[in-house]
């Protein structure tokens, strides 16, 4: 068997994603799925600039837009009385970060980096399991359940939430948020006494649940997600997250969320676990890329982004650190990669938590939260520019944080009127 330059494990978006960047800098580059197909399940996602800049540098946005809708805004809304919190303008954040905001279907996504790989020559094998891995004087192997030994350069673990190459790095769990997420994406076609304005990504907040929706495929599709606290799973049973729960979630939400519920797909549910930020990623010329090394709750939509960004960045240092006649200084290409990809993604997982959190707020708080939403200007990216603007490739490149408000400080804007 020939050995490439890089063996990636796992063929999801995130995987995909790293071969794709990696193959178009010369690399030679191999994924192993554990899986028959590559595939995706799920509904809708959502791609901020900081993805659609890099799609965009890999000749791939065109194609991302004509499969996806570019809304026109996106507003939250209150879950309970449906009144409008706050907003913000899609076509403005285009002009101030450069690069539209997209929300695409997963499979589509996942299917666009599928045939980038293919083309670009990426080998792509499924039924290959990884069960263990180790460094060599030469680089590191896979050996998977197969027993088969797969040897690279440098081996990428992009394989998910429950990541066995994590382990090498620490002996930690994902951790449950007791929250579980329904899908669903529908026809529009089947909407028809149920108007959606499908220019507008929309997110209704509530006491312990939210529900989100947005057009898909050129709005054909309306995409739904509705998550909520399991009462099942904070009382310890096993058997959590159930559409009965789902149902009792929702009872008491506005008419606009309610009517959304009966179009939930109720047959499979996702339980929200997401996994405590770790610093070090990389242990020898084995790398955690994607979910693998920092799965996050899904408030702030940028999981599938952080994957995206993470290979583009690993890929732009070895560019970088490559000589003349193509030998790759793996460590410290490694070790950029290192240097600014974990902190960053800390802040995205830290401030998911805290964002969901605000999200479910109920009583006093959740009155406190609606003011201070309320009073945000439409084009303040006071929030989002540590977010959205180019992928820093250096740690003095990242942007700075946002300033934290305390919930206590909407009195203010009451005294102030
Ligand atoms: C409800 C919900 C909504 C979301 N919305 C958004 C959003 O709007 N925007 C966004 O950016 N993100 C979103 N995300 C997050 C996003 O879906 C994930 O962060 C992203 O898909 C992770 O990609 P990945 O490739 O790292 O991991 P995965 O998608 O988990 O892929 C891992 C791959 O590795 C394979 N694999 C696993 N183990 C092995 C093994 N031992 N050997 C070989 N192969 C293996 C798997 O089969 C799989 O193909 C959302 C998540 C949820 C749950």
């Amino acid at each position: 068997m020939n050995t490439p330059d890089v063996i990636v494990v796992g063929g999801g978006i995130g995987g995909l994603s790293a071969a794709f960047a990696l193959t178009r800098k010369g690399l030679t580059v191999r994924v192993l799925e554990r899986s028959a197909e590559f595939g995706e399940v799920g509904a809708g996602l959502q791609l901020a600039p900081n993805c659609t800049r890099i799609l965009n540098e890999y000749g791939l946005l065109d194609e991302a837009k004509s499969l996806g809708v570019v809304p026109t805004s996106m507003v939250m809304r209150d879950a309970v009385d449906a009144s409008e919190l706050t907003k913000l303008d899609l076509t403005d954040l285009e002009r101030r970060y450069g690069f539209p905001y997209l929300v695409i279907h997963r499979s589509d996504l996942h299917g666009l980096f599928l045939r980038a790989c293919e083309r670009a020559g990426v080998e792509l094998v499924t039924d290959a399991k990884a069960v263990s891995y180790e460094n060599s004087d030469t680089g590191a192997q896979v050996r998977l359940s197969s027993g088969e030994v797969h040897e690279a350069g440098v081996v990428i673990a992009a394989d998910g939430l429950h990541s066995v190459a994590r382990k090498l790095l620490i002996d930690d769990e994902p951790v449950s948020s007791a929250y579980v997420a329904y899908r669903g994406t529908v026809p529009v076609a089947d909407l028809a006494d149920r108007p959606v304005d499908l220019s507008e990504v929309v997110v209704y907040v509530g006491p312990g649940h939210h529900f989100v929706h947005y057009g898909l495929r050129g709005g054909e599709m309306l995409n739904q997600v509705a998550v909520f606290e399991s009462p099942k799973a904070i009382a310890g049973e096993e058997d959590w997250g159930t559409p009965d729960e789902l149902d009792a979630a929702f009872a008491d939400s506005c008419s606009e969320v309610r009517e959304g519920i009966p179009f939930m797909w109720r047959d499979k549910w996702w339980r929200m676990y997401d996994r405590d930020p770790i610093m070090t990623w990389v242990s020898g010329r084995i790398a955690l890329l994607g979910d693998a090394a920092h799965p996050p709750l899904q408030y702030m939509a940028q999981g599938a982004i952080m994957a995206i960004e993470d290979g583009w960045v690993l890929a732009e240092h070895v560019a970088r650190l490559r000589s003349a006649d193509g030998v790759i200084d793996w460590d410290a290409a490694l070790a950029a990669y290192e240097a600014v990809r974990p902190e960053h993604c800390r802040r995205v997982l830290t401030t998911a938590r805290v964002w969901g959190e605000l999200w479910h707020l109920d009583g006093e708080e959740r009155q406190q939260r609606n003011l201070l939403l309320r009073a945000r200007g439409t084009q303040d990216y006071t929030y989002t520019d540590w977010i959205y603007g180019p992928t820093a490739l250096v740690p003095e490149d990242e942007p700075p944080l946002y300033p934290i408000v305390p919930l206590a400080s909407a009195a203010e804007l009451v005294v102030n009127g």
